[in-house]
């Protein structure tokens, strides 16, 4: 191997898969070579020497021989520079881990340099560790950033028929399949059973969402249930029409981010004491 030179980047753990009996082949999304995929032979063997040093969203800091046989690179070593302690044994936080990852795994194309989008996701893998839950809110800010990394911003400020800009004030509908808001004038010749209507504060919300580069300052936003599953349902149908991901996995962390929030409104004290 040594005639390859060696690569030194910070790197994302997006996905792990066995590859042989004692071998798993790892996938990074790092700032510095967009989404890679490693191998990381003897990874399966009782006494390995990386335990601990990587698993599904730590922060790390990865070697690898800088040669790809058939898309896999050759691991070197790589150590732990985040392990996202607070979220260990903690299920409700998993569950986030596995679906950010899983989406920006299957979302990042190959070969796409897309530095943004490895700091939006140790942005957001950080910000999970560090706030309480629920946090549904911020999974839907982190998909609304990747959209936009990608190039498939849903469109929340021009009808996406005429190109009427829509008032701040106004509602509309919202056509996952066009990609986007339709205004009042529109919405009656769009068929589409998808489409669902938006309220004006929660388009108005989506747009704030869409232009905030750091999630903290949002997540204040007070908003019950069938808000918040308004807006899991939008982005929901936006995200099965424009991209290639599973949904089964985004459906138990937004489940159980709910669950919390049933929960804690149903053991607030009432008003009246
Ligand atoms: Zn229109």
């Amino acid at each position: 191997m040594s005639q390859h030179p060696i690569a030194k980047t910070e790197a994302v753990t997006l996905r792990i898969s066995p590859f042989s009996n004692t071998s798993q082949v790892v996938t990074w999304l790092t700032p510095d070579y967009g989404k890679i995929a490693t191998v990381i032979k003897g990874a399966l063997r009782p006494k390995r020497d990386y335990a601990g040093q990587y698993d599904i969203g730590y922060r790390c800091e990865l070697l690898f021989y800088e040669y790809a046989h058939n898309g896999l690179h050759i691991f070197k070593e790589c150590t732990a520079l985040d392990n996202r302690r607070a979220c260990h044994g903690d299920w409700r936080r998993t569950a986030v881990i596995s679906y950010l990852c899983r989406l920006a795994a299957d979302a990042t194309p190959d070969g796409a340099h897309i530095p943004e989008l490895y700091h939006l996701t140790d942005d957001a893998l950080r910000t999970l560790a560090q706030t309480p839950p629920p946090h549904d809110l911020l999974m839907l800010w982190y998909e609304l950033h990747l959209l936009e990394l990608l190039g498939i911003s849903p469109h929340l400020r021009h009808c996406t028929l005429c190109k009427d800009h829509l008032p701040p004030e106004a509602g509309a509908l919202f056509s996952a399949e066009l990609g986007g808001v339709v205004c009042d004038a529109c919405a009656p010749h769009r068929q589409e059973s998808a489409a669902r209507r938006l309220t004006p504060d929660l388009l108005a919300l989506l747009r704030r969402w869409q232009r905030a580069a750091a999630f903290a300052p949002l997540r204040g936003v007070p908003l019950d249930a069938s808000q918040r599953d308004a807006l899991c349902q939008t982005l929901r149908h936006f995200l099965s029409r424009h991209l290639d991901t599973a949904p089964e996995c985004r459906a138990i962390a937004f489940q159980m981010a709910v669950m919390q929030v049933r929960k804690a409104a149903t053991e607030r004290p009432s008003a009246g004491g």
